[in-house]
């Protein structure tokens, strides 16, 4: 497979070392969720595996099993939390199919009926919203 290798310096491998700050959301043996710093809409949070790979093309199959109930979690929580119509999953692969961070992730963002999203990647929010928002979702957390 042409998949570059796993850099274990990319930003969300240092948010798993906590060498960089994250809101998070919920944490096991085997995944971490937590707030992502420029929300397309309010409340959009991802999920992660801890162990290290580049995004799905090179991801063990096992560690997706493990993931994916995480992210059906997380996507129930957030839909109840923000009252939402729906929720949006995405995952990107590689530069070309827009995915900027190297480490595989899973984007949950809850949507509302005629409400567009904000662009990818685009400001960052505030902190103390973030940490508003990371409580809303915990609390519908079962
Ligand atoms: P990708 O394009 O790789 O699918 O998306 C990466 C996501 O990570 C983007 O939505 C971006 O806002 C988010 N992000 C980038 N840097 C950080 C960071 O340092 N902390 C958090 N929590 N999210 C980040």
């Amino acid at each position: 497979m042409t998949v570059p290798a796993y850099d274990p310096e990319n930003i969300f491998a240092k948010i798993l070392k906590g060498i960089i700050p994250s809101v998070k959301l919920y944490e096991d043996e085997d995944t971490l969720a937590f707030m992502d710093v420029m929300p397309q809409a309010p409340g959009h949070l991802l999920v992660i595996p801890k162990q290290g790979s580049r995004n799905i093309l090179d991801a063990d199959p096992v560690v997706l099993a493990r993931l994916m109930p995480v992210v059906q979690k997380l996507a129930i929580a957030v839909k109840q939390a923000f009252e939402a119509d729906g929720v949006y999953i995405a995952q990107f692969n590689e530069p070309a199919a827009g995915q900027t961070v190297f480490h595989l992730h899973f984007h949950v963002i809850p949507r509302h009926e005629g409400v567009g999203l904000k662009p990818h990647s685009g400001s960052m929010e505030k902190i103390e919203t973030l940490t508003a928002h990371a409580e809303k979702i915990r609390a519908c957390l079962s």
